[in-house]
């Protein structure tokens, strides 16, 4: 089988940095290697910059991001615990199924799909939630929320935010903004492949959590002892840790500082921009509600009479350009455009715009 290489301009896996992608060729090392301990170490430092944090609890969890979502809940949800949810996308509708199985009581405070959520309204949703969750990139829809403004609002409730698809890629500050715990993956906008779960959680947040949660692998109290929290210390086994997967980390990780993280969200815009000018320019009409759109994931309606799945489907034969379908109602009737990590970038945007027009015309 010969290799095939693809654009990755969907919501997801992205194109890794090339760091990450050479990272895992290195020989492997062992997951109690002080050599690997190191490249943890410096991966868990680099993550604390990209969530913008100082939690010691600050690691990669060995599992996608939906595992960071399963931790997040499993970790702080007792029997009958209110937790408010807010649901403007198929990932905030993920965390309401999750918190249910983990016991809570689910308070959902839905909003239109392409709309951002309103923390107002969110915060008013229930008097004394232990938690309020949602997401800060829907990419779903292609819409950011206004975390800060709920972080504001959050009260004594834990703020636990899904940051899958805006780590690495937009401004975010989860301890400015007051996130108690939130959970990410690796293969958006941090350009590595997928596999593993970035997760923080506060000092605060661990103080009140379930001291014996129903899973095992995600049970923060015992992972502490391998990683985050024990920089420095003996590490006791836990499981073993997918080593290359996490050097990967580390190099792409590297690579955004190096470049500087605000250059690096800088450049999202920029190419986000530039992609919409473009589509609009074509005569498309965008989705996600303006002053609300995300730059890394561009959700744009497929003009009347077009085969949604057939354009897909040229642009993946005739330019090996993934792009992704709109979710649920919208899945014929909207394509989403990721431009995320190395993808970010003038190139990739006229790339797409040109490999676009040519499949309508
Ligand atoms: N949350 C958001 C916002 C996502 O975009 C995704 C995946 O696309 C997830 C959660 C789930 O992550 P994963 O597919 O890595 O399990």
């Amino acid at each position: 089988m010969p290799m095939i290489q693809r654009h990755l301009f969907g919501p997801g896996p992205s194109n890794p940095y090339p760091e990450a992608t050479a990272a895992l060729a290195h020989p492997l090392l062992g997951h109690l290697d002080p050599a690997f301990l190191e490249i943890m170490d410096s991966a868990c430092d680099g993550l604390r910059e990209v969530w913008g944090t100082r939690n010691r609890r600050t690691l990669p969890l060995s599992a996608t991001g939906s595992a960071g979502m399963e931790a997040a809940f499993v970790n702080t949800v007792e029997e009958g615990d209110v937790v408010v949810v807010a649901v403007n996308g198929l990932f905030g509708e993920r965390m309401c199924d999750v918190a249910a199985r983990c016991g809570a009581e689910v308070v959902r405070v839905d909003f239109p799909y392409g709309q951002p959520i309103d923390p107002q309204q969110v915060a008013e949703a229930h008097p004394a939630p232990k938690i309020i969750a949602a997401v800060h990139a829907e990419t779903s829809t292609g819409v950011r929320s206004d975390i800060a403004a709920l972080g504001e609002l959050k009260g004594d409730a834990l703020l636990l935010v899904d940051a899958v698809t805006s780590i690495g890629g937009i401004e975010l500050r989860a301890d400015d903004w007051g996130v108690d715990l939130g959970y990410a993956g690796t293969q958006k906008c941090l350009g590595v492949a997928p596999g593993l779960a970035p997760f923080t959680i506060s000092d605060a947040a661990f103080e009140r959590r379930v001291r014996h949660p129903r899973s095992w692998y995600l049970d923060l109290g015992m992972l502490g002892g391998y990683v985050g929290e024990a920089q420095g210390r003996a590490r006791t086994y836990h499981h073993t840790a997918p080593t290359a997967m996490i050097a990967s980390l580390d190099a792409g990780l590297r690579r955004i500082s190096a470049e500087g993280l605000e250059n690096v969200w800088a450049r999202h815009q920029a190419a986000g921009d530039a992609l919409q000018d473009g589509l609009q320019e074509m005569g498309l009409e965008l989705f996600a509600a303006e002053g609300h759109r995300l730059p890394e994931l561009t959700t744009v309606k497929v003009p009347e009479g077009v085969d949604s799945a057939a354009v897909r489907a040229h642009l993946l034969e005739h330019y090996s350009l993934e792009i992704g379908a709109g979710v649920k109602e919208y899945a014929d009737t909207v394509w989403r455009i990721g431009l995320m990590g190395p993808n970010a970038h003038a190139g990739s945007v006229a790339l797409v715009l040109g490999a676009l027009q040519e499949a309508l015309r």
